[in-house]
């Protein structure tokens, strides 16, 4: 459940965390609670890993017009520093800052922001993915999304890889991955096709 959305008298900050597994719908909801801030006339800004090449860099456009400003950083540390004129602050890709983006959070809510941080919250082997996991803990507000199993159709809390690698994440190949439930997660499951050459392009972390 989205938390109120305006900040009270006192300007206490808070932390929100929005996870789930790949497809889940995180960023989708960022945005939402997002552009609901601007409506009610907060200052907003998103920041996100500056590797991160899906996405244009322009801000996003909200429906009556007015923008989100989206901000690439190269480490969680750069949000502090560019954040100081936000009332409300959005992390989107939280899994790509490390451990550092927790005490950047705790700092943030400290000085009276509104933090919504999204991100995955377990990695391609159904592992706890730091920093997410530690962020839940410490946050006022925890939604967990969930997407479709691919294979059966129920909700699905797993990412399963597709490709081959053991990276813990790769940086933008979102076709790498599919939505899985408990059921027909299989972390062990060989990849039944060889990575496709157009792959060698993605960055990867
Ligand atoms: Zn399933």
């Amino acid at each position: 459940m989205e938390p109120h959305i305006l900040r009270n008298p006192r300007h206490v900050g808070w932390i929100e965390v929005v996870c789930g597994s790949m497809f889940s719908g995180k960023t989708e909801e960022l945005i939402r609670r997002m552009r609901r801030a601007l409506i009610a006339r907060q200052s907003v800004e998103i920041f996100k890993p500056a590797l991160d090449t899906r996405f244009s860099r322009e801000d996003v456009v909200s429906h009556d017009e007015r923008t989100i400003p989206s901000t690439p950083v190269a480490t969680a540390s750069q949000i502090i520093l560019l954040a100081s004129k936000a009332d409300v602050i959005g992390i989107d890709e939280a899994q790509f800052f490390g451990n550092e983006l927790v005490d950047v959070c705790q700092q943030l809510a400290h000085d009276g922001k509104r933090v919504i941080v999204a991100g995955l919250d377990q990695d391609y082997l159904g592992r706890p993915f730091e920093p997410v996991p530690q962020l839940m803990a410490i946050a006022e507000f925890v939604t967990k999304l969930h997407a479709i199993c691919v294979v059966c159709g129920a909700p699905a809390n797993h990412s399963q890889r597709l490709s081959c690698g053991d990276e813990r994440v790769q940086l933008g190949a979102t076709d790498a991955y599919e939505p899985r439930c408990r059921d027909c997660f299989d972390p062990e499951e060989k990849q039944l096709t060889p990575p496709r050459p157009d792959e060698t392009s993605v960055l990867r972390l």
